[in-house]
């Protein structure tokens, strides 16, 4: 049987807009000594724009409107803020077929026939090929290189803002003698300047979505009680792997179906209210 206690609190969880899935992942939840959010959606908005292109071969408007239309198949947030971009400068997409996406690494496409890729470093690095000199002024921004045939023609540059009540949730955490900690497929740079931002402790950069999990497993065999906090796909495994796991925002379906814990509100303060309901409601049990 259900004690009363826990019933009760399920219920109040319930009205604070936090669906407990598993009962005893809001009880693990008073032992968690680190909090692990995912950067994109979860501590940022999510909703990325370009803040900058570089061309090194052809025009600006070339390499967007090449690489919007190489994106045009993508879901990924950074492909829709690519394409949004191409479409306010009043750019004409050319049409792309045998499109292909790689996750944590970028997209490619044929466009005009020419093969067109878009991506971050692991991208570049499959190229063998170096960044653009120009972007590394970009300090923050997520870095993305356009190529054609194997060449890069260009680099764009975007920024996804970070949700105003994350310093707050970061503070609130820090009170309650938790450490904060954030996981992004993203680049060090951007992860590192996003933690300076919110006074994070530790950051784990350039982690590809199916090594999330294991990241999360490694600091439980460091003996950390884990909580994870993330709101897509890709940080299914994460979220089930982890001590609870919380998904944020109503999250997607599959985040949802691997969470012991689902948050109505994308407010990452309300992962506090998870901590100190559980805290309060298990005190007195043993
Ligand atoms: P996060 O962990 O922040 O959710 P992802 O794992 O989705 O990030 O992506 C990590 C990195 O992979 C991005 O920062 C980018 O460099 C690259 N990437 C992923 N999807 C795309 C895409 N559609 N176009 C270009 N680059 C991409
Ligand atoms: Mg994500």
């Amino acid at each position: 049987a259900i004690p009363l206690v826990v019933a009760i609190s399920t219920e109040r969880a319930a009205k604070a807009g936090i669906l407990v899935t598993d009962r005893l992942a809001l009880e693990r939840m008073r032992t968690v000594d680190v909090v692990l959010f995912d950067k994109t959606g979860t501590l940022t908005e999510g909703r990325p724009a370009v803040t900058h292109v570089l061309a090194a071969l052809g025009t600006e408007d070339d390499v967007l409107a090449r690489a919007a239309a190489a994106e045009a198949d993508s879901e990924h947030p950074l492909a829709a803020a690519i394409v949004r971009s191409a479409q306010e400068r009043g750019l004409d997409l050319p049409a792309s077929r045998d499109f292909t996406s790689t996750s944590g690494v970028g997209v490619e496409a044929e466009v005009d026939g020419v093969r067109v890729a878009v991506g971050g470093p692991a991208l570049l690095e499959a190229h063998g090929a170096a960044p653009l000199d120009g972007t590394h002024e970009w300090a923050g921004a997520t870095v993305l290189h356009v190529l054609a045939d194997g060449v890069v023609i260009g680099a764009l540059a975007l920024a996804d803002a970070v949700r105003p009540q994350a310093r707050e949730a970061v503070d609130a955490l820090h009170a309650r003698g938790i450490e904060v900690a954030m996981i992004t497929g993203d680049a060090e740079p951007v992860a590192k300047a996003v933690a300076a931002e919110l006074g994070i402790d530790r950051v784990l950069a350039g982690v590809k979505p199916q090594d999330k999990g294991a990241e999360v497993g490694r600091l439980q065999a460091g003996g950390r009680t884990v909580a994870m906090v993330g709101d897509g796909v890709n940080d299914a495994p994460a979220l089930a792997q982890a001590d609870v796991g919380l998904a944020i925002g109503a999250g997607t379906d599959v985040a949802i179906a691997s969470a012991g814990v689902v948050l109505a509100s994308d407010d990452p303060r309300s992962v506090l209210s998870v901590v100190d309901l559980s805290r309060a409601s298990y005190r007195k049990m043993k």
